[in-house]
């Protein structure tokens, strides 16, 4: 079955420099939990090979066809601000790429399937409950219009993890068209092979940035690029209140999408300094934090082009983040908010005032941003008050931003309501959600794995099956927090 299947090599021809073949380890008595036939579809498989038991042997590190040669890469990366001179794939396997009908290249890659030569001592798997995190945010992150990493499928087994407790573990079959980090040009820049150096990038210029190719200077168009890429990305996940949790270099993709998804989550009130990673004592990773990291990045990136590039050109691409960033947050505030093009200044002025109420009276972001969104604008003040506000604080405060909202937005009704429905998400992957879903899983159920699969990836739809999940979480599983075990 696996020879209609091509399979292209695309990191592999940069040579054993940048990676080891690894043999997977295999999982015993593997099961699939899911499959994403969305996704299937996209990247030009025929969604019944999950039915071929060889697809199940691949998944679970039994069985390799020979057209596959497993790799894991070697990479670097700062973490926590800190250098660490050797990271690498440590559980995840690279397989090779498929080819979707646009001609487009994903490449596939096994997480959990067993320890590799970057594994530093740890056990190279990954437990059931961080699998099926990584599976669901990624379509979830997809649904909402990121750039992001997805999974084609999950594997679990019955085999002992031991983390905090024992658990059992799992693989996910992550795709994105790239999985080069930041890290891999630190190693090659700080261990100073200058060649490997040069060859990776060129091969990421050449793969993943086509548009630069007639640039005076190639490796700075790719940076620049880059730059506005990484700055939209951060955009996105500011604006759909969504939290990284580790945004260490080794964690940042060189295309820009949201890549590793580790103890993330998704705000519940509006809370800005949210920390969502029980290790992140300092706060370095709070959500209002996220695009200065991000910046911070990108300048490690910088500097391991300062051979290739002059570095004031560097400086000023670098300094381009902060108006992207800008100008994709604001595109996207205005959408949630369904405000006119008009009058930059009122917009950014009404998107203060909702910001700063939402945080004054710590309004679930999402459900709070529906609520506004579902209310025509001919409603007295009243009425969203009723829906929205718990208490009797700041009604004066709301009172005058509905007033000002409304006569702004006055005349554009059908409009506003289409767009705002449009970007602001019915459900979205709050952790207590995730939580629910590994609980059942852990219990032998996969039904509910399976069914927020299909509704996070049309997340702006209602499923009113799920309702459950659209509502404001219970008080108690509110802005939970979680450790980076996973
Ligand atoms: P992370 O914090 O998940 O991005 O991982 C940081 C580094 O640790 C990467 O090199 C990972 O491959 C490695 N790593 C994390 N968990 C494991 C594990 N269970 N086994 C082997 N390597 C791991
Ligand atoms: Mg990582």
């Amino acid at each position: 079955m696996f020879q209609p299947l091509k399979i292209h090599q695309g990191f592999h021809t940069l040579g054993p420099a940048y990676y080891s073949a690894v043999t997977p380890t295999p999982l015993s008595n593997p099961h699939w939990i899911s499959t994403n036939t969305a996704l299937a579809h996209q990247v030009g498989l025929d969604p019944k090979v999950f039915d071929k038991p060889e697809w199940l042997s691949l998944m679970s590190g039994q069985a390799v066809p020979n057209t596959i040669t497993p790799i894991a890469t070697v990479y670097s990366g700062h973490q926590f601000g800190f250098y660490n001179p050797q990271l690498g794939d440590g559980r995840a396997l690279l397989l090779g790429e498929l080819e979707d009908h646009n001609g487009k290249r994903w490449e596939m890659q096994l997480k959990g399937a067993g320890p590799t030569p970057f594994s530093r001592h740890a056990d190279g798997r990954a437990v059931l409950r961080s699998s099926i995190r990584e599976y669901l945010c990624g379509e979830n992150l997809f649904g909402l219009g990121i750039p992001t990493t997805r999974a084609l499928g999950l594997v679990g087994s019955p085999d002992p993890v031991l983390r905090e407790s024992t658990e059992s573990a799992a693989v996910v079959m992550r795709m994105s068209h790239s999985f080069v980090r930041f890290g891999h040009l630190e190693y090659f820049y700080h261990t100073k092979n200058n060649a490997a150096l040069s060859a990776l990038i060129d091969y990421v210029v050449e793969r993943y940035y086509p548009e630069v190719a007639k640039d005076p200077n190639p490796i700075l168009g790719f940076f620049s690029s880059l730059v506005k890429r990484t700055a939209t990305t951060l955009a996105h996940w500011q604006a759909q209140g969504w939290c990284h949790g580790v945004m260490n270099t080794d964690n940042f993709s060189i295309i820009g999408d949201t890549i590793d998804y580790g103890p993330f989550g998704f705000l519940d009130n509006f809370d800005p300094a949210f920390v969502c990673n029980h290790s992140d004592t300092q706060g370095r990773y709070a959500f209002n934090q996220q695009p200065g990291i991000a910046h911070w990045n990108l300048a490690q990136v910088g500097q391991t082009l300062t051979d290739f590039v002059p570095v004031p050109e560097l400086q000023a691409a670098l300094d381009q983040f902060e108006g992207q960033f800008e100008s994709a947050y604001h595109q996207i505030m205005c959408q949630k908010l369904g405000l006119p093009p008009a009058d930059e200044a009122v917009n950014h002025a009404l998107i203060r005032g909702w910001l700063e109420l939402m945080q004054r009276n710590q309004w679930d972001y999402h459900w709070t941003f529906r609520r506004l969104a579902e209310t025509h604008l001919d409603t007295p003040p009243t009425g969203l008050q009723a829906l929205i506000i718990d208490t009797d604080n700041n009604v004066e405060a709301f009172d005058q931003w509905w007033r000002d909202y409304s006569q702004h937005c006055a005349g554009l009704q059908g409009n506003r309501q289409d767009t705002m429905l449009a970007a602001n998400p019915w459900i979205v992957l709050r952790n207590w959600v995730a939580q629910e879903a590994i609980d059942a899983a852990e219990a032998g159920d996969f039904s509910l794995v399976q069914q927020l699969l299909v509704a996070l990836q049309s997340p702006f739809e209602p499923h009113a099956h799920l309702q459950k999940y659209h509502d404001r979480p219970p008080a108690s599983q509110a802005a939970l927090v979680l450790s980076c075990s996973s």
